[in-house]
C-alpha cells in the first residue's frame, strides 16, 4: 500500500487535516493509501488510510471494544458480525477505529435502510429508529 505524508503549515488549521488528506487521496481513485498528516515541525497529528475494508487489527479492536452486535437487544457475538462504518464510507466515513462497530448481518442491513447510529463514547451508542424513537446501547459481554 503506498504511503503519503501531508504536512500542515501554520495558518491552514489542524481541523482541516482530514479534509486535506481526503482531497489528496481522492485524486488517487481506486488506490489504497496510508497517510500521516504532520504539523510544520514534522509531528504527526493524524493518521489514516483510504482502505474501505478494515485491517485485521481494526476489526479485532472493534470486536474487543464491542463484544456483541451493537444494535439494541442483539446478543450476536462480534466475531460473527460484519464490521460496519458507523458513518458510511460512501458519505466520507473513514476506515478508522472510531468509526467501526460490529453489526450482525440482519442489523447491518437494517441500519442502512433508515436507522441512525451515533457513538456517544467508546462502547456507548444511541440509535434512532425510523419513527424517531431512541435507544441507548452499552457494549456488554455476550
Ligand atoms: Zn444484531
Amino acid at each position: 500500500m503506498p504511503f503519503v505524508n501531508i504536512k500542515i503549515y501554520e495558518g491552514h488549521g489542524k481541523e482541516r487535516k482530514d479534509e486535506i488528506a481526503r482531497r489528496v487521496t481522492e485524486e488517487q481513485v481506486g488506490s489504497e493509501w496510508r497517510y500521516t498528516v504532520t504539523d510544520e515541525n514534522g509531528n504527526p497529528i493524524a493518521i489514516g488510510n483510504t482502505r474501505r475494508r478494515p485491517t485485521i487489527s481494526q476489526k479485532r479492536l472493534a470486536q474487543t471494544l464491542n463484544p456483541t452486535c451493537v444494535f439494541p437487544g442483539c446478543r450476536m457475538p462480534a466475531r460473527d458480525c460484519d464490521i460496519d462504518h458507523r458513518k458510511a464510507w460512501t458519505d466520507g466515513g473513514p476506515t478508522q477505529e472510531h468509526n467501526l462497530v460490529p453489526l450482525c448481518r440482519h442489523h447491518h442491513r437494517l441500519k442502512h435502510r433508515a436507522w441512525r447510529l451515533e457513538k456517544l463514547v467508546v462502547g456507548e451508542y444511541l440509535w434512532t429508529s425510523p419513527l424517531g424513537l431512541t435507544y441507548f446501547v452499552e457494549a456488554q459481554p455476550p
